[in-house]
């Protein structure tokens, strides 16, 4: 996005990417249907972005979604906005979007140099790269970093960068797990029984010691290690800070979100006469299979003859979540360049002509499109500010 507002501005661009290729992550973002941006009100979007909102909220009002959809349509490539008000290409994939990109970027004159990893700097402010070649030093009138942050690390984006920027009194905060699963200590049995299986339609609710609320409706996938999905990635960052506070962070799920408790208690309180307690459970009030699962798993067996405790377990069954999952395994991460570092054209204030861009500034949201969104936005705005900086340079 930076390469695409200087070279249109005149100025000969230099793109240095670490890998053999660019965009891995961005492809990998497409696997499941890529999703660039959300339609929802603006006012609702930017809340997204929680703390951070402040920061980015002038970068997002001049490149916010519908700048996105159009920037896509300039691409040749049509959106459409899902059931959810999720905005997807037409196709749902990356592939074209970036060879369009990519295409339009070499043709503006942008220079690509792959394989070229940044080292920092040497003393006297020149850029050091690892090449096939050896160690090269490069000048340049404007830097922007756009290394992303430390999930998925074969894609590039390793976060070898955080002690390079440190080093030059730069602020970071540490890098951490965002949209990620987390750790539930299951038995072997279900373990073996569920692991992979989809919980749908539940609700999830969760408290954090702050009294920060979370309740939301959908699915999450049980792991061999614990759960992860849509839902739990809504509420990851809560119940990852949660945890970080001593933990475990406890989940609270509805597994009959269309029935009230008591309307579960009269179905429950029946007899069942020589049916058995899963048959029960299935014929009068439809819980089987892996909701009936989660019940076993965590109610205490005596539980299951009082229909007064058995519809309270199934309106509200606490599931202890006791670790987030790996920062390589995350959708994304959370921290990196701290926004009091940079000034408002994203130019870091100790390094003047170095500015950053992507997900390696220190902001998070869940998944919807605006992680995407964001890291346009501040491409975009670290592109418009090297620019004002070449002009007064
Ligand atoms: C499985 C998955 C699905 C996702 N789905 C979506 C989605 O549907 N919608 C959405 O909005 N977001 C999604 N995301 C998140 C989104 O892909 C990222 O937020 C986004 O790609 C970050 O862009 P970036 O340019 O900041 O960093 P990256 O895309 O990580 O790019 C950083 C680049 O910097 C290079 N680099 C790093 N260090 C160096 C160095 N020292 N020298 C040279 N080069 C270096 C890397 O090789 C890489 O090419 C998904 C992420 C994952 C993992």
């Amino acid at each position: 996005m930076a390469a695409e507002v200087l070279t249109r501005a005149g100025w000969q661009v230099d793109l240095y990417d670490a890998m053999p290729s660019v965009g891995r992550k961005f492809l990998v973002a497409g696997k499941g249907g890529l999703n660039l941006t959300h339609s929802e009100p603006f006012t609702r979007f930017l809340a997204r972005y929680g703390a951070r909102h402040p920061y980015l909220e002038p970068l997002l009002r001049d490149f916010g979604p519908e700048q996105v959809r159009l920037w896509v349509h300039g691409l040749g490539i049509e959106t459409f906005v899902g059931t959810s008000g999720r905005v997807f290409p037409v196709g749902m994939k990356t592939a074209p979007i970036l060879r369009a990109w990519l295409e339009r970027l070499h043709t503006s004159g942008v220079i690509f140099h792959f394989r070229h990893k940044w080292l920092g700097w040497n003393v006297d402010n020149s850029l050091r790269f690892d090449t096939l070649g050896g160690e090269i030093s490069l000048q340049a009138e404007a830097v922007i970093l756009a290394l992303g942050g430390g999930s998925w690390p074969q894609t590039g984006s390793t976060g070898a960068w955080v002690p390079l920027l440190a080093d030059r009194g730069v602020p970071i905060m540490p890098l951490k797990p965002s949209n990620c699963g987390f750790d539930v200590t299951w038995s072997e049995h279900f373990r073996t029984r569920f692991a992979g299986h989809p919980v749908k339609s539940v609700a999830l609710s969760f408290t954090d010691s702050k009294g920060n609320d979370f309740h939301q409706q959908g699915e999450f996938i049980i792991t061999e290690t614990g759960l992860e999905g849509s839902l739990i990635y809504a509420c990851s960052a809560l119940l990852r800070d949660e945890i970080a506070l001593g933990g475990p962070a406890v989940i609270r799920l509805d597994l009959a979100p269309g029935w009230t408790h008591a309307r579960l208690f009269e179905r429950l309180s029946r007899p069942r006469g020589s049916k058995s307690m899963a048959s029960h459970l299935e014929k009068s009030v439809g819980i089987k299979g892996l909701k009936a699962g989660l019940l076993w798993e965590f109610l205490p067996k005596a539980d299951f003859a009082d229909p007064e405790r058995l519809a309270r377990a199934i309106k509200d069954l606490p599931i202890p979540l006791i670790a987030p999952r790996p920062l390589e395994e995350a959708i994304s991460s959370a921290g990196g360049v701290a926004f009091e570092a940079l000034d408002e054209h994203l130019m870091i204030r100790a390094l003047p002509g170095v500015f950053c861009a992507g997900e390696m500034l220190d902001w998070e949201a869940p998944t919807g499109g605006y992680l995407m969104t964001a890291c346009f936005a501040t491409g975009r705005a670290a592109g418009l500010g090297a620019l004002e900086w070449l002009g007064y340079s």
